[in-house]
């Protein structure tokens, strides 16, 4: 296979939003600023910097901001994930110190954990066997979890993730983004307040470092940064989601 033929295939954009972060800067200084990797293989079809930007708006009452610090591309095989194996094996993948978000056009679910079957059983859902999105343990690892999601969620799926990762469990109101709910709106304000205490905890015992150093992309990733995310993503919306730890 040619040098350009593998250049292709290993495609993914690396974004890094460096207007962005000095602006939260300059307007905000009391916003915590929180670094997130984003892994997808070709042909993962969304937009990146959207799906962040969805999920962000849902914290803003904890006075928290999700910094795109990178996107990296994972191999072909993993556009799906048929397995449990292969939600647990994407720990090889993981970026240091940030919050790590895998997405897939796909997450199979076979066997859905207790919290996921609880939770839809309160939201009187039915479980369709596949995932929108999951919280990962990842154990020996700074951070010690990570996310996987279903391109075709909306923010508020990452959200409800992204909920997960700084602390809080299912909530029973169903407008509550941590329920299952038809109507998911908003966390309140005990949530807020554990997602800002959270995040402080794992910066402070640097689980977390904005702004990495450089030289912590992968070999994929650096071959295709020039690459406009354009060329890669483009959006794509659906409906429903159901989640799992
Ligand atoms: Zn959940």
């Amino acid at each position: 296979m040619g040098r350009i033929a593998r250049l292709c295939i290993a495609t993914i954009v690396v974004v890094t939003v460096t207007g962005a972060h000095a602006q939260a800067q300059t307007h905000s200084q009391a916003a915590i600023e929180l670094p997130v990797v984003i892994h997808a293989a070709k042909g993962v079809e969304f937009d990146p910097v959207a799906l962040l930007a969805d999920a962000q708006r849902y914290f803003a009452g904890a006075g928290l901001r999700f910094h795109l610090q990178e996107t990296r591309s994972l191999p072909d095989d993993l556009a799906e994930l048929r397995r449990i194996r292969d939600r647990r094996g994407l720990k090889r993948y993981l970026a240091p110190h940030a919050i790590n978000v895998f997405v897939h056009s796909a997450i199979h679910d076979r066997t859905p954990s207790r919290s996921t079957r609880r939770a839809a059983t309160r939201a009187g859902i039915a479980l369709s066997g596949r995932l929108g999105g999951a919280h990962i343990p990842a154990a020996g690892r700074q951070p010690g979890t990570y996310i996987i999601l279903r391109a075709s969620t909306r923010g508020l799926t990452l959200a409800h993730e992204l909920g997960h990762f700084l602390g809080v469990a299912h909530h029973r109101e169903s407008d509550n983004v941590m329920s299952y709910g038809p109507r998911r709106t908003r966390f309140n304000d005990r949530q807020l307040r554990v997602f800002r205490a959270t995040a402080r905890r794992l910066l402070r015992t640097r689980a977390l470092r904005p702004q990495s150093l450089p030289g912590r992309t992968n070999s994929r990733a650096r071959s295709s940064a020039e690459l406009p995310a354009s060329e890669m993503f483009w959006t794509k919306r659906a409906s429903g989601s159901v989640d799992s730890r």
